[in-house]
């Protein structure tokens, strides 16, 4: 397991930790039994155990042997350790050769377990003291929560282990999934089946920049399946969507239980879609069977590991949905979770920018029962923090203040990351200030705004209503307020113009298509990919005939427009998963993943035709004139296995294609 795997395994555990309010390990059981890595803070009795190395190796050998015989078992197993704490042991298990032993849990379900483990090691002669110091920090756990945390545990660590290796290389997703875990995270177990899609749907939107989203569900009465949630640009066309089960592509969907992709106009506009729709995706989400939703892409590009990494989260809906009893863990951090969820609706509501800020400050006062509070996002030039809103104090006053990262309590959360809460200002050493006048009281929390891992922002509330300090329940409705507010501002203009950037960046503004830059980072993620997996890879260069001749006949403009039209005709004729850029000039280059040398002589000979028949340019006086192309074709293995070489002879045959006669595809021959 490479690092990164280790890097990315490790944060899904820690969410599930978190989720479940189990604490989690793993070992790897392909080698020796070797610890893996841990999650979530401890349990205070497995501390205080490994202070005393007689009690460490009696627990340690226990432990164990419940490991190998969970390795070996294949199933689901539960047990109790040496200090009588209840864990489970899940054994996991790549496609590879790799396997895993997750083991969590240590709960106790009765002071009764704990007292017969001091009996126990009483006989041994062993001071006890420590472990009756522990006794008060110890929660109880319910039986079935536990039960149900073991569950879940299960269904989602069991495919994204298995999954784990179409991860590498791809820190984005496991951004992605992390976002989506936090999602259900913050999800009120009481939650109804709109709210749930509505906020799935929502992530899913931001996460895979999807143009229009929505979740298709059978109507209980007529049995036609309609729209049930929706978001994006084609809401108002879907609201009248009907579509039924065993027609078209929802029965494509729903019979293979698989995912299904089109850009088929027919297809798309019999299967009851907007007519200008371009792209469908559709994934069966929820429980598998009759009835079962579908979630809907429109217009939205999606690589084939979006593809399986959706899919994967949709089967996982079904559990989320299912499982109303993650019960006593999950509902002590959920006492305000009704708040917090007629809080998400609202920010959900706003998208412009300086209302969002506003709503998120008003809220998050309200919430906490404070008098005032403020939110402050980074400055990306000077990498400063300015403040966008300020209640309860005088706008005026910090108006344009400036706060340095590193410098006060919102400096330093911003540098850190990590949230302050201060219940008593003058005794805290972590803050060097008194308390201010202008604060009444001398508590307050300061908690980061984050996008994926990166602080953008911070929150800062100050001076309950009654006078009181805050408290760590406050701080933690505060964090996840924090992470609503982190979602809604990706969401925003705000957000959006970055992500605007970001896409200029990326791409060719004449032809639409990528830009060289960023084709050649794609070409060497996918040929990494093809090797890991053994797949093919093909690649086309394509070069527009005696263009110097048109540019001069017909003039530069024409010739631009040309360019713009090659580029149309390359998007409209590669799949989803191919990658089209200009790789400058009249010069142009398509990557074609997983896609042997016959398959991708038949694109490349599409192209070609597409572009002699169809990419006509007219003039100034009206006349039409058209284009050809050459296209010279290489593929991975067959005819390279470097990159580098891959590119030459795509070239070499690009240069045969000119020298015999243009507007053709030459295959590459060794
Ligand atoms: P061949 O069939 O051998 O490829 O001949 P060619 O004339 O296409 O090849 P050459 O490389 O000699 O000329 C390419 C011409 O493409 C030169 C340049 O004027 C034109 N060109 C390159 N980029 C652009 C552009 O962005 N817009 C326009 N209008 N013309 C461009
Ligand atoms: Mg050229
Ligand atoms: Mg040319």
């Amino acid at each position: 397991m490479s690092n990164y795997d280790a890097l990315s395994w490790k944060s899904i555990q820690d969410n599930l930790a978190k989720l479940t309010g189990c604490s989690l390990s793993s070992f790897d059981t392909s080698k020796e039994t070797k610890f893996f890595c841990e999650s979530v803070g401890d349990h205070p009795i497995c501390a205080a155990v490994h202070q005393n190395p007689e009690l460490k190796k009696l627990c340690e050998s226990e432990c164990e042997n419940q490991i190998f015989q969970a390795d070996r078992s294949e199933h689901r197993k539960f047990f109790k350790c040496y200090a009588n704490l209840n864990l489970f042991a899940i054994p996991l298990k790549t496609d590879g050769q790799e396997r895993k032993v997750l083991v969590g849990g240590k709960v106790y379900f009765s002071y009764q377990e704990l007292q017969d483990f001091k009996t126990k090691i009483e006989q041994l002669n062993i001071n006890t003291e420590p472990f009756l110091a522990k006794s008060a920090e110890i929660k109880l756990f319910d039986k079935e929560s536990f039960m149900n945390a073991s569950q879940l545990i299960e269904s989602v660590a069991t495919p994204f282990f298995k999954n784990l290796h179409l991860k590498k290389a791809s820190e984005a997703r496991s951004n992605k999934l992390n976002t989506l875990f936090n999602l259900f995270h913050e999800l009120d177990q009481n939650f109804g089946e709109r709210d749930f899609y509505g906020l799935f749907l929502n992530a899913l939107g931001i996460i895979f920049n999807g143009s229009t989203v929505a979740i298709l569900k059978p109507d209980p009465v007529t049995g036609e399946y309609k729209t049930f949630e929706a978001f994006g640009k084609k809401i108002y066309e879907l609201a009248n969507f009907t579509g039924k089960e065993g027609s078209g592509l929802l029965r494509q969907v729903l019979e293979e239980g698989l995912p299904y992709s089109t850009r088929e106009v027919q297809e798309i506009v019999k299967g009851g879609f907007p007519e200008d729709t371009s792209l469908v995706h559709l994934f069966p989400v929820g429980k598998p069977g009759k009835n079962q939703p579908i979630l809907v892409f429109l217009d939205t590009p999606l690589s084939v590991e979006d593809i399986q990494f959706i899919s994967l989260f949709g089967n996982q809906t079904s559990i989320i949905l299912e499982n109303h009893s993650l019960s006593e863990a999950l509902r002590n951090h959920r006492k305000d979770s009704k708040t917090l969820t007629e809080f998400s609706h609202i920010l959900g509501s706003t998208l412009d920018s300086e209302e969002l800020f506003k709503t998120i400050i008003e809220q998050t006062i309200s919430i906490l029962h404070a008098e005032k509070g403020s939110l402050m996002l980074l400055d990306e030039e000077s990498g400063d923090l300015k403040i966008k809103v300020i209640k309860g104090m005088n706008q005026k006053i910090v108006e344009g203040h400036r706060i340095q990262a590193g410098q006060g309590i919102s400096g330093k959360v911003l540098e850190e990351g990590t949230p302050l809460m201060v219940q008593d200002m003058a005794s805290d050493p972590r803050v060097l200030l008194n308390k201010r006048s202008r604060y009444k009281t001398a508590s307050f929390i300061s908690v980061p705004i984050k996008l994926n891992e990166r602080t953008v922002g911070v929150i800062n509330v100050a001076d309950k209503i009654n006078d009181q300090a805050f408290s760590e329940k406050d701080l933690q409705v505060a964090l996840a307020i924090s992470g609503y507010a982190s979602m809604a501002i990706e969401r925003s203009e705000f957000y959006r113009r970055s992500e605007e950037l970001r896409q200029i960046s990326i791409t060719d503004p004449l032809s639409g298509l990528l830009n060289r830059r960023y084709f050649q980072e794609r070409i060497a993620e996918e040929m990494e990919r093809s090797k890991r997996h053994k797949l093919p890879l093909s690649l086309i260069i394509m070069d527009i005939d005696n263009f110097k001749k048109f540019n001069d006949l017909h003039g530069h403009l024409a010739g631009d427009e040309a360019i713009r039209l090659v580029g149309k005709f390359l998007r409209n004729n590669i799949r989803t998963i191919d990658v089209a850029a200009r790789y400058g000039g009249e010069e142009f280059t398509v990557i074609l993943p997983q896609t042997g040398k016959a398959d991708a002589t038949q694109i490349a000979q599409r192209i070609c035709l597409e572009i002699e028949k169809n990419a006509l340019v007219s003039d100034e006086q009206n006349q039409m004139m058209g284009i050809t192309a050459s296209l010279g074709l290489a593929t991975f293995p067959e005819d390279a296995d470097s990159l580098e070489d891959l590119f030459k002879h795509a070239d070499r045959a690009l240069y045969l294609a000119k020298a015999s006669g243009k507007n053709r595809v030459v295959v590459y021959t060794p």
